[in-house]
């Protein structure tokens, strides 16, 4: 079947393209399929706003649409940066800023235990919508790690391997973080429907 991945972030596209690639779905991006829209993400939870992105192609486009919408959430900055994650430092979104802003945000703090969190929704021409949600453990390092990945990655130290997302290579990240757990979710839901 073909999907429609509801994104432009090229990162998540090439992860999400990995970790699907032996499962029976062609995936295009939204650029690949002509399709050059600004989703406004006004939802105030993950699962929200992964399923306003996966509408807003399902409306365009007519065909089956598959969304991530993901962030990172610190207990000791009561669940932030949450679903702000890519504009934390305010907009146009900059990882760096984002990243800069943690550090000073956790500066003060003992507590540097966070997680990743990853909901993805498939939501088909007819309505017809599978959510699954994945989380990766961790906590916030007081240095940037590695050169893999994107975001938050050089600062987000898996708590399996104690080495940073960005310190992972791409398929070790893909084996074990917040996204590949939820696209895992949703292989065995589509799985179930087929
Ligand atoms: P979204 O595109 O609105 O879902 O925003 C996702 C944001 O969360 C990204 O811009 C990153 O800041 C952060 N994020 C989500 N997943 C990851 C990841 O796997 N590594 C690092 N940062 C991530």
């Amino acid at each position: 079947m073909k999907a429609i991945l509801a994104s432009n972030n090229a990162h998540k596209l090439e992860e999400i393209h990995a970790i699907l690639k032996d499962f029976d779905i062609e995936l295009m991006s939204m650029k690949e399929a002509g399709l050059d829209i600004e989703i406004e993400e006004n939802g105030t939870t993950f699962e929200e706003n992964s399923l306003i992105k996966a509408k807003a192609v399902v409306d365009e486009l007519g065909t089956i649409a598959i969304a991530d919408d993901s962030g990172l959430m610190v207990n000791a900055l009561d669940g932030q940066p949450g679903v702000y994650s890519a504009r934390y430092a305010g907009e146009p979104s900059n990882d760096q800023n984002n990243n800069e802003k943690l550090l000073k945000e956790l500066a003060s703090k003992d507590d540097r235990s966070a997680k990743f969190v990853s909901v993805i929704t498939m939501l088909f021409p007819d309505g017809k919508t599978l959510v699954a949600r994945g989380e990766a453990h961790g906590e916030i390092g007081f240095e940037y790690k590695g050169d893999n990945g994107f975001g938050y990655d050089p600062l987000f130290i898996d708590e399996v391997s104690g080495n940073t997302f960005a310190e992972l290579s791409s398929e070790e990240k893909n084996e074990r973080s917040h996204r590949a757990k939820a696209l895992e979710i949703l292989k065995e839901k589509l799985k179930e429907l087929m």
